[in-house]
């Protein structure tokens, strides 16, 4: 019998191992708007890229739960650097999720040290994207793909991009469907680089896909199944999301605690933690935090398999859209507490505060959401059209 331990990463170790690192050189980053080449190869290097190949494609599986902290953590140090990797560590699980030869190939590739890019966005199409207007025309041993790519996260450190477009079917009617690709040499223009107000580091650039060809073997799933692919892994998809600004929360808050400790106010010859209005306000960002991570909890735990599709979409999308609204309060209630020092470079807390304002902007669509939700509750078809009926 084999006596050799069966070594399993443990992620939420690893991410509390590299954050401190990245958070080093996160200003720079910041300031230079230069992409954090060093920290993905560091993921890369140390597993953390492959934490989510599930166990039956030669990987560890981590959970959702294990994914969810591992990405606070790693946001509490350069949140650029994990909303990028986001983009790729739950894009796999629903690729592996979805199954097939795609999460096959998917998951071996980045046991090999892939990194992925995702670009479902596209200027336009708002909160709609499993409704992409990037057109996919059929041609012999794959397709021919032009469009626009609103914000491809993490696209300078990708070795792979996972986007969408639609095909038209013999009815007429657009066929959303995903490919997973090796990024092209040919057919991907870069029209503009992210030079953005926060998140300046993830390299969101918005692209052109001119004539691209993409072999018929980098698709994922079936033609059609974009809104599957969303609706079976959504969970994966907005509990990390959330995870990023839930992270940039936690510290946030940390930061502020270890400063109001430590500034002494001459008037009362104390640190400014003797002043009630900083307790008040201290409070108020530990409660918001504490209701942040529950609702993420309560997602992450919820069931994920048995589930009506849609409402399960609404559910998930809710908590995002919550979730995230907290960890603005919380960024901006610090704001506060840290006074005019906080709006100084200097301060991390300024930097925070542009990063976590995405939180808002990252899908899904707030507006989208609400009138989701709003029409669930309140028993109106969600996809009777007109939308409105006045
Ligand atoms: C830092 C950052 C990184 C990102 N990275 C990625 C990425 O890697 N991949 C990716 O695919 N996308 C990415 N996105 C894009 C994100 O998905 C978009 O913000 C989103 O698609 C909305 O597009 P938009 O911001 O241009 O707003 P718009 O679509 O122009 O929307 C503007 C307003 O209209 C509302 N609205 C939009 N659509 C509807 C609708 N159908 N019904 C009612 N109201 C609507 C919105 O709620 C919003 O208030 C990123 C965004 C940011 C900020």
């Amino acid at each position: 019998m084999s006596t050799a331990a069966v070594t399993r990463t443990d992620y939420v170790a690893l991410a509390h191992e590299l954050a401190p690192t990245f958070a080093e050189n996160a200003a720079q980053h910041d300031r230079d708007l230069s992409f954090p080449h060093e920290n993905m190869a560091e993921l890369v290097r140390t597993g953390y890229t492959a934490m989510t190949v599930p166990p039956e494609f030669g990987g560890d599986g981590a959970s959702l739960a294990e994914l969810c902290e591992a990405q606070q953590i790693l946001a509490g140090g350069c949140a650029s650097t994990a909303f990028a990797v986001n983009m790729h560590v739950h894009g796999l699980a629903m690729i592996a999720r979805l199954g097939g030869p795609s999460a096959e190939w998917a998951c071996q590739a980045v046991r090999d040290g892939a990194v992925i890019s995702g670009g479902f966005s596209e200027p336009g199409v708002g909160g709609n994207w499993w409704h992409p207007t990037t057109r996919a025309e059929e041609v012999e041993g794959g397709f021919v793909l032009n469009g626009r790519k609103g914000f491809f996260t993490g696209f300078p450190g990708a070795t792979h991009l996972f986007l969408s477009a639609a095909i038209t079917d013999d009815r007429g009617l657009p066929e959303p469907m995903a490919f997973l690709i090796p990024k092209p040499e040919q057919g991907v223009r870069v029209t503009a680089e992210w030079d953005a107000a926060g998140m300046r580091a993830t390299g969101s650039h918005s692209l052109a896909l001119e004539d691209l060809f993409i072999d018929e073997k980098w698709m994922v799933g079936e033609r059609g199944n974009l809104p599957l692919l969303f609706m079976s892994g959504v969970h994966w998809a907005w509990c990390s999301f959330a995870s990023c600004f839930v992270g940039i929360a936690r510290a946030a808050l940390d930061h502020v605690v270890r400063t109001q400790r430590q500034r002494v106010i001459s008037v009362i010859g104390k640190p400014n933690a003797h002043l009630p209005g900083i307790q008040f306000k201290i409070a108020e960002m530990a409660a918001r935090v504490a209701a942040a991570r529950a609702h993420l909890e309560a997602a992450i735990h919820a069931e994920h398999d048995d589930v009506d599709p849609l409402r399960h979409y609404i559910d998930m999308s809710v908590m995002k859209t919550t979730v995230t609204r907290l960890a603005h309060e919380v960024v901006t209630i610090g704001m506060q507490v840290q006074g005019g020092s906080g709006l100084a470079t200097s301060d991390p807390l300024q930097r925070m505060y542009r990063d976590v304002v995405a939180g808002l902007l990252v899908p899904p669509a707030t507006d989208v959401v609400l009138e989701w939700a709003g029409k669930l509750a309140l028993d109106v078809p969600i996809f009777a059209e007109p939308r409105w009926v006045g």
